[in-house]
């Protein structure tokens, strides 16, 4: 796009607040000047702003624009110069983690439950077009007043790929990461979301308190060994060809996860125990997760 149409389209919108800053820069609430709709406007800072935006990064976020679900946050334009790329989203009214902030206390079960089905209806949309998210948390769920869950950010980590710090220079984090990409695994699949659904879903159960807050990649790795156990080569015998594979004392399971999360039902336990499953071919998918019983509860 030349820079007098980027200019032109840009103007289509109205700068309102800043609503925050995010993996990839700073977002910002307008209104679409045409049809007086608000929107979420995300300016992606890239990594060499001499170079401009790789063309493959363009083709990736120009597929996105054809995910269509209530669960995921829509992506509604693309405005892009040589050196800027400006994406265009729905406007929701806040994100989990605000969520949580604001809840302080128990979240209803009605409300884990539905927002756990949400986040899986939406993710499995997405895994049945082959898009993976690869960075789930708390911050990019995003949530509106009438109780709908949407995900955000879905498919940029693999147009610009997951930078070590973001835009505001906070380390991102590794509470949602699982042991084979903390392993060093270079093959993504499907599974790597179901691991952070997992967390995720016992966040929201314990009333916003993170499962695994690691500190770095070793510590991520203990907490969740010291939780689930040591994987044995029987159950996992992949894990030790993963390029930064490294030997863990050989820890027992808690006998029972309801101790560290007392308010989530036995049937909630038993789903949670399927996504934080270490051996990824073993974690079970979006689609097998709707049909548990849990959600019959
Ligand atoms: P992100 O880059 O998606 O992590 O965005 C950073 C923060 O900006 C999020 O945690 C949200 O609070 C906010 N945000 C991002 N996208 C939207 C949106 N579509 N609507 C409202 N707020 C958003």
């Amino acid at each position: 796009m030349k820079a007098i149409d980027f200019l032109k389209k840009m103007n289509k919108y109205e700068k309102l607040e800043k609503i925050g800053e995010g993996t990839y820069g700073m977002v910002f609430k307008a209104k679409n000047r045409e049809n007086q709709s608000i929107v979420a406007l995300k300016k992606v800072r890239l990594d060499d702003e001499e170079e401009g935006i790789p063309s493959s990064a363009l083709r990736e976020i120009c597929l996105l624009k054809e995910l269509k679900h209530i669960n995921i946050v829509r992506l509604l334009d693309i405005l892009h110069s040589d050196k800027k790329l400006i994406l265009v989203f729905e406007y929701c009214d806040q994100d989990l983690k605000k969520y949580f902030d604001s809840c302080d206390g128990m979240i209803d079960p009605n409300i884990v439950r539905s927002f756990l089905r949400q986040l899986l209806c939406g993710l499995s949309y997405c895994h049945s077009h082959h898009v993976l998210h690869r960075d789930l948390k708390p911050q990019n769920l995003l949530i509106n007043k009438n109780g709908e869950l949407k995900l955000a950010d879905f498919g940029l980590a693999r147009a610009f790929g997951i930078p070590v710090r973001c835009y505001s220079s906070e380390v991102v984090t590794l509470w949602y990461r699982p042991p084979d990409v903390l392993f060093g695994a270079k093959i993504y699949s499907t599974s790597i979301d179901m691991w952070s659904s997992g967390c995720i879903f016992a966040e929201m159960a314990n009333a916003g308190k993170p499962l695994f807050p690691g500190s770095d990649v070793e510590d991520e790795l203990r907490r969740i060994f010291k939780l689930l156990g040591t994987p044995t080569e029987s159950e996992w015998p992949e894990m030790i060809n993963l390029p930064d594979y490294k030997h863990f004392p050989n820890y027992q399971p808690i006998a029972n996860l309801s101790y560290v999360i007392p308010n989530l039902s036995p049937k909630g336990i038993y789903l949670l125990k399927k996504f934080l499953v270490c051996n990824p071919l073993k974690r079970i998918s979006a689609e097998q997760a709707l049909k548990h019983g849990y959600f019959n509860e």
